[in-house]
């Protein structure tokens, strides 16, 4: 399994790492983020999501208490424009509140993996997560004030 490692100093750092990583996925994709409670999951999904085009940076916020946000161009608001056409869903899923183990189906998620999107779901081994997408796992480190360390690995 390739992995590739690097360091980032700033939160702008793993934001713009997140849009290199977003600009590399191809629907459907399930990423799997990995790492401590404000180690930078959601940060990085800022990223990813708005290289996708489906929100902006400070659109993307912690989905911590609704479980999912799910992101897309607007057809209204993209009327005519290619975005419209080729932007994929972006699904933000963090599951650290959900106590018990359970699956997506429990949850109401199913339809999460049941469309072209891309899907991000922080605290993934809160459930078993079953799918045939291509997955990729991403673990993110505390190393000091505003550095982390980011490791990507895909299947
Ligand atoms: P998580 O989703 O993992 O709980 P967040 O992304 O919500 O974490 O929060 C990360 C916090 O750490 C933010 O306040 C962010 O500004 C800060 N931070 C500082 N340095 C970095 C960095 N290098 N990468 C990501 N976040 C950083
Ligand atoms: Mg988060």
């Amino acid at each position: 399994m390739p992995s590739r490692k690097f360091v980032t100093h700033s939160t702008e750092e793993t934001i713009a790492r997140g849009r290199e990583i977003g600009a590399g996925l191809k629907p459907p994709a399930l990423v799997l983020l990995r790492g401590d409670l404000g180690v930078g999951k959601t940060t990085l999904t800022k990223g990813i999501a708005s290289a996708l085009g489906a929100a902006s940076e400070d659109e993307v916020t912690s989905p911590t208490f609704t479980l999912v946000h799910k992101y897309e161009v607007n057809p209204n608001v993209q009327a005519g424009a290619a975005a419209a056409t080729t932007a994929p869903p972006v699904y933000h899923v963090d599951l650290y509140r959900v106590g018990d183990f359970r699956d997506l189906e429990t949850l109401g998620l199913e339809d999460v993996l049941s469309e072209n999107a891309i899907v991000v779901v922080e605290w993934p081994d809160k459930l078993s997560i079953r799918t045939e997408w291509p997955v990729i796992r991403i673990h993110i480190e505390h190393i000091a004030e505003d550095e982390r360390r980011i490791t990507i690995a895909t299947d």
